[in-house]
């Protein structure tokens, strides 16, 4: 073969490879998985391409996936209509990681151990979990548009090839050679199975090819044929009462790749002045990229033409972990980023997916608290970003906070918090510090304890920060145990004793103020250490200690 060229794969892929085969793996069926989204998403590419430029279609117009197992062979083959792919995107796409979580997928695979290969999808490198099943991949591709089309084949030992090939129609058919012990996935009955159950709500026809004994006796004979064993609509769209919990569930794993279920959704239909359909959903686990950029956003589609993945415009970073569809009725089928970012429509969709948010939210901390917890414990410092960024939401952010307070009961609401102030108790009390054993220990929290206020434990860098936006809660203004402003309210006797005091320690103070100079305003003698000598205080106009940190930390 004077054309075939050889490449090798890139190091990470090759030590993924290398675990995806050498390791006895259970869920190797997930490969189906993988490979049909892969499809369903290079026929979604197509249908948004051919909006500009429909001649793409001309060739073939069924958009299709099709599932040919072939016994003789010992072959699976998972064929599409969709976009395709040049010489020099098989080389890029099926050689080396695009996406960056390349690193930690393979730390996070190592530490957790096999179950989690189920997570080989949201790291961006899903196709290689064809080896799960297969010791040799065969890609013929024939990109949109090209005459041309070529192959791509690796058996997996650090190189694949590729070269010119045959194929009548653009597509990608991806050919499995089995594994002797993985023959259970030429089984009619197994595919079936696993299209139902992973893959009913892809918005293509799903088709499998099966076989038919007709005839009978002397004349008997087999024929094949392709049936449609998926529904091939978009779930979004069915109505609420015909799709069932666990359809929810295999919509949002497709959707997100997460292994686990969701923790709640909402289905929703806005028919004001905007109309769209939305589905969002609130995973259980931060994804291990929580924090980048790209994890932003829901998919948005136009009148059921997929646009993009992560589209950021809808989603405030705040709510950056809702997942989920947005299907508008309004938006051009040809819109850009750009033209989203400052589009009226976008805006007011976005609007409502941030109320539907809230509801969830709200929703299963009223009727699921041990699942809002586990909610809490994995969004809950990106929530309160929320509380910084936009005033907007302050009540509902506030009614969805939860800290950890010196009652050491486990994480509180404000408001339960409000139903435990006492008598005379004004103002909602809080310490920050950097770690829970700080903040307990914390001598600003003495003459609190010693009046029976229950105080609220900071410990999250954010905190401080996102105290500040909330304010208030049901009209009681939030407080820093560290602030020297903090007026309790004592009576009159104890402010008399308290000058007298002053007075009487005048000469020590102003000793302490001569030999601290350099390092503190002020030195007063206080109320509110009942066990502790001295404690350190933020003065009146003073930068807030996590401003104080901050800069250090950046050495300012
Ligand atoms: P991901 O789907 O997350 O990008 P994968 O490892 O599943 O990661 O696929 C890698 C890339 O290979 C895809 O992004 C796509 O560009 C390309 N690809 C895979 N399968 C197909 C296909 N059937 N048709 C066209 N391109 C494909
Ligand atoms: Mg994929």
């Amino acid at each position: 073969h004077p054309q075939r060229e050889t490449h090798s794969f890139q190091a990470e892929i090759q030590q993924l490879l290398s675990l995806v085969i050498n390791s006895l793996y259970s869920h190797q069926e997930i490969f189906l998985r993988e490979l049909v989204s892969n499809a369903s998403d290079a026929l979604d590419k197509l249908r948004f391409r051919a909006i500009t430029e429909p001649e793409l279609l001309k060739d073939e117009s069924a958009l299709e996936l099709r599932i040919i197992p072939d016994a003789d062979k010992g072959t699976l083959t998972i064929e599409d209509t969709g976009i395709g792919m040049t010489h020099d995107e098989l080389v890029k796409n099926l050689g080396t990681i695009a996406h960056s979580g390349s690193r930690e997928f393979l730390q996070a695979l190592a530490q957790k151990g096999q179950k989690d290969m189920q997570l080989i999808g949201q790291f961006g490198v899903g196709f290689y979990s064809a080896y799960l099943v297969a010791d040799r991949v065969d890609v013929v591709s024939r990109a949109a548009g090209e005459s041309t089309a070529w192959r791509w084949a690796s058996e997996a030992h650090g190189t694949f090839t590729v070269e010119p090939a045959e194929k009548a129609t653009r597509g990608t058919a991806i050919t499995l050679h089995l594994k002797a012990d993985q023959k259970e996935f030429l089984d009619e009955w197994k595919l079936r199975q696993l299209i139902t159950q992973y893959s009913d709500y892809v918005g293509h026809p799903i088709k499998l090819q099966v076989t038919k004994h007709v005839g009978s006796g002397e004349t008997q004979a087999t024929e094949t044929a392709l049936e449609v064993v998926n529904k091939a609509s978009a779930l979004w769209q069915r109505p609420k009462s015909d799709i069932t919990d666990e359809q929810y569930q295999e919509f949002y794993k497709h959707l997100t790749h997460d292994y686990d279920q969701p923790l709640a959704w909402t289905h929703f239909k806005a028919d004001g002045t905007q109309q769209f359909t939305g589905l969002l959903f609130v995973p259980k686990h931060p994804p291990f990229d929580l924090n980048s950029q790209q994890q932003r956003g829901v998919r948005l589609f136009v009148k059921r033409v997929f646009i993009m993945d992560r589209c950021e415009d809808l989603v405030p970073q705040w709510l950056r972990f809702v997942r989920g569809v947005i299907d508008s009725d309004d938006l051009p089928l040809n819109v850009s980023r750009e033209m989203l970012q400052d589009s009226a429509v976008v805006r007011s969709i976005r609007k409502h997916v941030v109320k539907k948010s809230l509801d969830l939210l709200e929703k299963m901390a009223k009727d699921k608290p041990d699942d809002y917890r586990t909610f809490w414990e994995s969004f809950g410092t990106v929530v309160k970003e929320g509380l910084t960024l936009e005033t907007e939401y302050r009540e509902k952010l506030g009614a969805l906070v939860r800290y950890e307070t010196s009652r050491e009961e486990g994480l509180t609401s404000l408001a339960d918090y409000v139903t435990r102030m006492k008598e005379g108790q004004e103002a909602i009390y809080y310490v920050y510090g950097e770690s829970r054993k700080a903040v307990a220990d914390s001598p600003h929290l003495e003459s609190l304890k010693h009046r029976g206020y229950e105080v609220l434990f900071m410990t999250d860098p954010v905190d401080e920060w996102a105290a500040q936006g909330l304010r208030e809660f049901q009209g009681k203004p939030l407080v820093s145990a560290l602030n020297a402003d903090l007026k309790l309210q004592s009576t009159d006797e104890q402010k008399k004793e308290k000058e007298q005091h002053s007075e009487g320690l005048k000469g020590l103070t102003d000793r302490m103020k001569d030999v601290l100079r350099e390092d503190v305003r002020e030195v007063r003698v206080s109320d509110r250490l009942t066990d502790s000598p001295v404690c350190l205080v933020v003065s009146e106009g003073g930068s807030p200690a996590y401003l104080e940190r901050l800069l250090k930390e950046r050495g300012k």
